[in-house]
Protein backbone atom coordinates (compact mmCIF):
# COMPACT_ATOMS: atom_id res chain seq x y z
CA UNK A 1 0.00 0.00 0.00
CA UNK A 2 1.50 3.67 -0.96
CA UNK A 3 2.16 6.25 1.72
CA UNK A 4 0.29 8.37 -0.30
CA UNK A 5 -3.00 5.91 0.05
CA UNK A 6 -2.02 5.07 3.31
CA UNK A 7 -2.26 8.22 4.92
CA UNK A 8 -5.60 8.86 3.08
CA UNK A 9 -7.05 6.19 4.39
CA UNK A 10 -6.19 6.83 8.18
CA UNK A 11 -7.44 10.03 8.06
CA UNK A 12 -11.17 8.91 6.41
CA UNK A 13 -11.11 6.55 9.42
CA UNK A 14 -10.36 9.66 11.57
CA UNK A 15 -13.01 11.48 10.61
CA UNK A 16 -15.92 8.70 9.84
CA UNK A 17 -15.26 6.26 12.60
CA UNK A 18 -14.09 8.42 15.45
CA UNK A 19 -14.89 11.90 14.93
CA UNK A 20 -18.56 10.86 13.86
CA UNK A 21 -19.04 8.53 16.57
CA UNK A 22 -17.76 11.03 18.98
CA UNK A 23 -13.82 10.49 19.95
CA UNK A 24 -12.99 14.03 21.21
CA UNK A 25 -9.46 13.87 23.03
CA UNK A 26 -7.53 15.71 20.10
CA UNK A 27 -4.44 13.90 21.20
CA UNK A 28 -5.59 10.60 20.51
CA UNK A 29 -6.94 11.44 17.39
CA UNK A 30 -3.99 12.90 16.52
CA UNK A 31 -2.15 9.57 16.83
CA UNK A 32 -4.05 7.53 15.58
CA UNK A 33 -4.25 10.14 11.99
CA UNK A 34 -1.03 9.05 12.23
CA UNK A 35 0.20 4.99 13.22
CA UNK A 36 0.61 3.09 10.34
CA UNK A 37 -2.49 0.65 11.29
CA UNK A 38 -1.67 -1.46 7.93
CA UNK A 39 1.83 -2.36 9.54
CA UNK A 40 0.01 -4.01 12.49
CA UNK A 41 -1.87 -6.90 10.14
CA UNK A 42 -0.20 -9.04 7.82
CA UNK A 43 0.33 -8.01 4.09
CA UNK A 44 -2.69 -10.19 3.13
CA UNK A 45 -4.86 -7.96 5.39
CA UNK A 46 -3.43 -4.61 4.90
CA UNK A 47 -6.26 -3.25 2.98
CA UNK A 48 -8.57 -3.89 4.71
CA UNK A 49 -6.44 -2.10 7.89
CA UNK A 50 -8.56 0.75 8.31
CA UNK A 51 -11.52 -1.02 8.01
CA UNK A 52 -14.74 -0.50 10.68
CA UNK A 53 -14.01 -3.83 12.29
CA UNK A 54 -11.22 -6.17 14.40
CA UNK A 55 -9.42 -8.09 11.80
CA UNK A 56 -7.65 -11.66 12.22
CA UNK A 57 -3.62 -11.22 13.52
CA UNK A 58 -3.46 -15.43 13.53
CA UNK A 59 -3.37 -17.50 16.76
CA UNK A 60 -7.30 -16.47 16.58
CA UNK A 61 -6.53 -13.82 17.86
CA UNK A 62 -7.72 -9.96 16.36
CA UNK A 63 -6.64 -6.50 16.42
CA UNK A 64 -9.63 -4.25 17.52
CA UNK A 65 -11.96 -2.08 15.46
CA UNK A 66 -10.27 1.55 15.32
CA UNK A 67 -13.43 3.15 17.32
CA UNK A 68 -12.91 0.30 20.13
CA UNK A 69 -9.26 1.37 20.48
CA UNK A 70 -9.64 5.30 20.45
CA UNK A 71 -13.03 4.99 22.94
CA UNK A 72 -10.62 2.51 25.62
CA UNK A 73 -7.12 4.92 25.18
CA UNK A 74 -9.81 8.06 25.41
CA UNK A 75 -11.39 6.57 28.76
CA UNK A 76 -7.59 6.72 30.40
CA UNK A 77 -7.28 10.62 30.17
CA UNK A 78 -3.35 10.27 29.53
CA UNK A 79 -1.66 13.67 29.55
CA UNK A 80 1.50 12.43 28.43
CA UNK A 81 3.41 11.61 31.75
CA UNK A 82 1.99 8.20 32.44
CA UNK A 83 2.95 4.97 33.31
CA UNK A 84 0.35 2.51 31.31
CA UNK A 85 0.29 -1.33 31.66
CA UNK A 86 -1.50 -2.88 28.98
CA UNK A 87 -2.52 -6.65 29.56
CA UNK A 88 -3.04 -8.24 25.95
CA UNK A 89 -0.42 -7.00 23.26
CA UNK A 90 -1.69 -8.89 20.54
CA UNK A 91 -0.34 -7.16 17.10
CA UNK A 92 1.09 -4.13 19.73
CA UNK A 93 -1.18 -1.61 17.71
CA UNK A 94 -2.53 -0.58 20.96
CA UNK A 95 0.43 -0.15 22.77
CA UNK A 96 1.66 1.78 19.52
CA UNK A 97 -0.79 3.97 19.95
CA UNK A 98 -0.03 4.24 23.85
CA UNK A 99 3.42 4.86 23.65
CA UNK A 100 2.63 8.33 21.65
CA UNK A 101 -0.05 9.67 24.74
CA UNK A 102 2.07 8.39 28.02
CA UNK A 103 5.51 8.18 29.18
CA UNK A 104 5.89 4.47 29.61
CA UNK A 105 4.09 1.35 28.64
CA UNK A 106 4.21 -1.95 29.80
CA UNK A 107 2.41 -4.78 27.79
CA UNK A 108 1.54 -8.35 28.29
CA UNK A 109 1.11 -10.85 26.10
CA UNK A 110 0.15 -14.63 26.69
CA UNK A 111 1.41 -15.96 23.20
CA UNK A 112 4.79 -16.20 22.43
CA UNK A 113 4.49 -15.59 18.70
CA UNK A 114 2.82 -12.65 19.14
CA UNK A 115 5.21 -11.30 21.88
CA UNK A 116 7.74 -11.63 19.22
CA UNK A 117 5.99 -9.87 16.08
CA UNK A 118 4.78 -6.95 18.52
CA UNK A 119 7.94 -6.56 19.63
CA UNK A 120 9.85 -6.46 16.63
CA UNK A 121 7.30 -3.84 15.18
CA UNK A 122 7.25 -1.66 18.06
CA UNK A 123 10.82 -1.61 18.01
CA UNK A 124 10.75 -1.03 14.10
CA UNK A 125 8.60 2.27 14.62
CA UNK A 126 10.86 3.28 17.39
CA UNK A 127 8.24 3.23 20.23
CA UNK A 128 11.25 2.42 22.74
CA UNK A 129 9.00 3.60 25.53
CA UNK A 130 7.11 0.64 25.59
CA UNK A 131 8.39 -2.84 26.83
CA UNK A 132 6.96 -5.86 25.93
CA UNK A 133 6.75 -9.06 27.89
CA UNK A 134 4.94 -12.59 27.41
CA UNK A 135 3.33 -14.15 30.22
CA UNK A 136 0.12 -14.31 32.32
CA UNK A 137 -1.43 -10.40 32.57
CA UNK A 138 -3.95 -11.22 34.54
CA UNK A 139 -1.48 -11.16 37.43
CA UNK A 140 -0.84 -7.61 36.02
CA UNK A 141 2.66 -6.71 36.37
CA UNK A 142 4.22 -5.43 40.31
CA UNK A 143 7.60 -4.74 38.90
CA UNK A 144 6.11 -1.18 37.69
CA UNK A 145 3.38 -0.47 39.79
CA UNK A 146 1.49 1.30 40.02
CA UNK A 147 0.14 2.44 36.75
CA UNK A 148 -2.02 5.79 35.94
CA UNK A 149 -3.87 3.55 33.30
CA UNK A 150 -4.41 0.18 33.10
CA UNK A 151 -6.22 -1.44 30.20
CA UNK A 152 -6.86 -5.16 29.13
CA UNK A 153 -8.01 -5.96 25.69
CA UNK A 154 -9.45 -9.54 26.09
CA UNK A 155 -12.83 -9.56 28.19
CA UNK A 156 -13.09 -11.96 30.90
CA UNK A 157 -15.66 -12.63 33.89
CA UNK A 158 -14.47 -9.42 35.55
CA UNK A 159 -11.52 -7.08 36.45
CA UNK A 160 -9.14 -9.17 38.12
CA UNK A 161 -8.50 -7.00 42.02
CA UNK A 162 -4.80 -7.91 41.67
CA UNK A 163 -5.23 -5.05 38.53
CA UNK A 164 -6.94 -2.78 40.84
CA UNK A 165 -3.83 -3.22 43.59
CA UNK A 166 -1.43 -1.82 40.91
CA UNK A 167 -3.29 1.26 39.62
CA UNK A 168 -2.49 4.34 41.20
CA UNK A 169 -4.71 6.74 43.11
CA UNK A 170 -6.57 8.92 40.22
CA UNK A 171 -5.56 6.22 38.10
CA UNK A 172 -7.91 4.78 35.78
CA UNK A 173 -8.55 0.60 34.38
CA UNK A 174 -10.76 -0.03 31.32
CA UNK A 175 -11.49 -3.28 30.51
CA UNK A 176 -14.49 -5.51 28.69
CA UNK A 177 -16.24 -7.65 31.29
CA UNK A 178 -19.05 -10.62 30.65
CA UNK A 179 -19.34 -13.67 28.77
CA UNK A 180 -18.50 -15.12 25.51
CA UNK A 181 -21.71 -13.37 23.97
CA UNK A 182 -22.49 -10.44 25.73
CA UNK A 183 -19.36 -8.01 27.73
CA UNK A 184 -19.09 -4.47 28.46
CA UNK A 185 -16.97 -2.08 28.66
CA UNK A 186 -16.12 -1.65 32.12
CA UNK A 187 -13.98 1.66 33.79
CA UNK A 188 -13.23 1.81 36.87
CA UNK A 189 -11.61 4.94 38.26
CA UNK A 190 -9.35 4.49 41.60
CA UNK A 191 -9.83 7.33 44.21
CA UNK A 192 -8.37 7.67 48.07
CA UNK A 193 -10.89 5.62 49.15
CA UNK A 194 -13.17 3.89 46.90
CA UNK A 195 -13.27 2.37 43.53
CA UNK A 196 -15.80 4.21 41.19
CA UNK A 197 -17.16 1.64 38.00
CA UNK A 198 -18.84 3.35 34.96
CA UNK A 199 -19.20 1.81 31.53
CA UNK A 200 -18.65 2.80 28.06
CA UNK A 201 -21.74 0.37 26.61
CA UNK A 202 -21.49 -3.19 24.50
CA UNK A 203 -18.53 -4.55 23.08
CA UNK A 204 -17.02 -8.14 21.41
CA UNK A 205 -13.52 -9.28 22.62
CA UNK A 206 -11.51 -12.49 22.26
CA UNK A 207 -10.50 -14.02 26.14
CA UNK A 208 -8.90 -13.31 28.35
CA UNK A 209 -7.21 -16.92 29.11
CA UNK A 210 -5.03 -16.85 32.43
CA UNK A 211 -5.14 -17.13 36.35
CA UNK A 212 -7.53 -14.57 37.03
CA UNK A 213 -9.56 -14.72 33.57
CA UNK A 214 -10.91 -17.63 31.10
CA UNK A 215 -9.15 -21.28 32.78
CA UNK A 216 -9.02 -21.36 28.60
CA UNK A 217 -10.13 -20.61 25.46
CA UNK A 218 -13.82 -20.70 24.66
CA UNK A 219 -14.39 -21.24 21.01
CA UNK A 220 -10.78 -20.31 20.28
CA UNK A 221 -7.89 -22.19 19.32
CA UNK A 222 -5.35 -21.16 21.83
N1 LIG B 1 -4.45 -4.85 21.99
C1 LIG B 1 -4.39 -5.75 20.87
C2 LIG B 1 -5.65 -6.59 20.75
C3 LIG B 1 -5.28 -7.98 21.03
S1 LIG B 1 -6.56 -9.17 21.18
C4 LIG B 1 -4.05 -5.04 19.58
O1 LIG B 1 -3.93 -3.81 19.58
O2 LIG B 1 -3.84 -5.71 18.57
C5 LIG B 1 -6.25 -9.70 22.84
C6 LIG B 1 -4.93 -10.34 23.12
O3 LIG B 1 -4.94 -10.73 24.50
C7 LIG B 1 -4.63 -11.61 22.34
O4 LIG B 1 -3.42 -11.45 21.64
C8 LIG B 1 -4.50 -12.70 23.41
O5 LIG B 1 -3.52 -13.67 23.14
C9 LIG B 1 -4.13 -11.87 24.63
N2 LIG B 1 -4.38 -12.48 25.93
C10 LIG B 1 -5.39 -13.28 26.32
N3 LIG B 1 -5.27 -13.63 27.60
C11 LIG B 1 -4.13 -13.02 28.07
C12 LIG B 1 -3.45 -12.98 29.33
N4 LIG B 1 -3.88 -13.64 30.40
N5 LIG B 1 -2.32 -12.25 29.41
C13 LIG B 1 -1.83 -11.57 28.35
N6 LIG B 1 -2.43 -11.58 27.14
C14 LIG B 1 -3.56 -12.29 27.00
Amino acid sequence: MANYDSARARERMVQQQLRARGILDRRVLEVMAAIPRELFVSEAMAAQAYQDSPLPIGEGQTISQPYIVALMTEALHLDGDETVLEIGTGSGYQAAVLSRLAARVYTVERLPTLTRRARDILERLGCHNVIVRQGDGTLGWREFAPYDGILVTAFGPDVPPVLVDQLAIGGRLVMPVGSQGIQELVVLEKTKDAVERSTLGGVRFVPLVGRFGWERPRNNRN
